[in-house]
């Protein structure tokens, strides 16, 4: 290679779509001297409910933290057990270990990657309490053939919509039919505050209870007793041990501008998903799409590699000295240390999926030059063969 020209710079797997617009809300909220959960939440948390169509939305630090509080919210404990997919980030199974409950792994659907009422229903058992359905790299999850079979026994379908923001399910926003979801705003996802996520819920005593768990069981919240006289004459009790979950009103002034700008990013990573489709035709590889029930935001453009191609390592290593920063596909957690040797059913979709596909880069100022390099040192790789 001649070393004249300098090399491109490195095509990032993603980056946030984050402005001044953000910046200067910050800084408003900075400047205002409410940094903790305050106003900007509480106008985050509406304008989320708002969006999805719910009536409670609970803002916390994480999707993390909004699953511990799902799964105490569906009144799971120790003893029960709760069904969850092993191919979805760790924090899905690590919620239900939080609650002292026993996550059983169910396989996925090989074509969207998410569990289904036929790969749940061998899993049940009288200990089952709860499931949690993952809208898996933005593709909804069919919560109806879920709930359909689970619900009839008592059990709580709770929705990991984490990666769900803008992305739909039978022609509403992923996780607004659920009784219970969970969003995430870390900047891997669609929709970003730095770290932050959201419950959602239809009961409201739910919500109110949620409140109350994400600030250390206060009956009052800080900011009300604050607002109250300057905080004199309202007294507050602790009833059951809560947690500090907070989200800040700095995270959240960018999370307003962040959803406003929610409809354009998932128009433009739509777009540059249907031109990797187009750019990456004929090599076999098949790439996540929408599914028959909704569309998906990709917030991970995945896609599994075809038969006879490099295993997985030779083509990642390919991508990464042509400048292309690509990853592994979704994980599975029954692969990791903690859940190693718990699968009670063979995981076949699972781990082939977490063994042989990749994600693409793919973020709102994606350019096409850039991913034309990205198929082309794809191309280039699965030619190796
Ligand atoms: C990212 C992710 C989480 C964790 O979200 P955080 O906000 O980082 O805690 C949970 N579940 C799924 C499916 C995820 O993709």
């Amino acid at each position: 290679m001649s070393s004249t020209a300098p090399a491109a710079p490195a095509v990032p797997v993603m980056l946030p779509w984050l402005g001044e617009e953000e910046a200067a809300a910050a800084a408003e909220a900075v400047r205002s001297g409410w940094v903790a959960q305050g106003p900007r939440v509480a106008a985050f948390e509406r304008a989320f409910a708002e969006h999805l169509g719910v009536p409670h939305a609970v803002a916390v630090s994480s999707c993390t933290t909004a699953l511990h509080l799902a799964l105490i919210g569906a009144g799971v404990g120790p003893g029960d057990e709760v069904v969850v997919p092993s191919l979805s980030f760790v924090a899905t199974a690590n919620a239900v270990t939080y609650v002292g409950a026993v996550p059983v792994f169910a396989d996925v659907d090989p074509v969207t990657g998410n569990l289904t009422a036929a790969t749940v229903e061998p899993l049940l058992t009288a200990r089952t309490k709860a499931v949690v359905a993952v809208d898996q790299g933005g593709v909804p999850v069919d919560l109806d053939g879920v709930r359909a079979l689970v619900e009839p026994r008592g059990a709580t379908v709770v929705e990991d919509a984490a990666c769900g923001a803008g992305s739909v399910y039978r022609g509403r926003p992923a996780g607004a039919t659920a009784e219970i979801a969970a969003y995430s705003f870390h900047p891997r996802k669609v929709l970003t505050t730095g770290e932050g996520g959201m419950v959602t819920c239809r009961d409201g005593e739910l919500a109110a209870r949620l409140r109350r768990l994400r600030e250390h069981g206060m009956s009052v919240s800080a900011a009300d007793r604050h607002a109250a006289a300057g905080g004199a004459g309202v007294l507050e009790t602790y009833d059951e041990i809560g947690f500090n979950y907070r989200m800040t009103d700095i995270q959240a002034a960018v999370g307003l501008v962040q959803l406003g700008k929610l409809p354009a990013m998932v128009a433009r990573r739509r777009e540059l998903a249907a031109r990797y489709r187009e750019l990456l035709a004929g090599t076999g590889a098949r790439l996540v799409a929408d599914p028959e029930h909704g569309t998906t935001n990709y917030q991970s453009c995945w896609l599994l590699l075809p038969d006879g191609a490099p295993d997985r390592g030779a083509v990642l290593a390919a991508l990464a000295e042509a400048g292309v920063s690509a990853r592994r596909g979704i994980m599975a957690a029954h692969l990791e240390a903690p859940y190693k040797g718990t699968a009670r059913v063979p995981l076949p979709a699972t781990e082939l999926l977490t063994h042989r596909s990749l994600i693409l880069p793919l973020y709102h100022a994606l350019t096409e030059e850039q991913q034309d390099r990205v198929a082309g040192a794809l191309l280039d790789a699965l030619r190796r063969s």
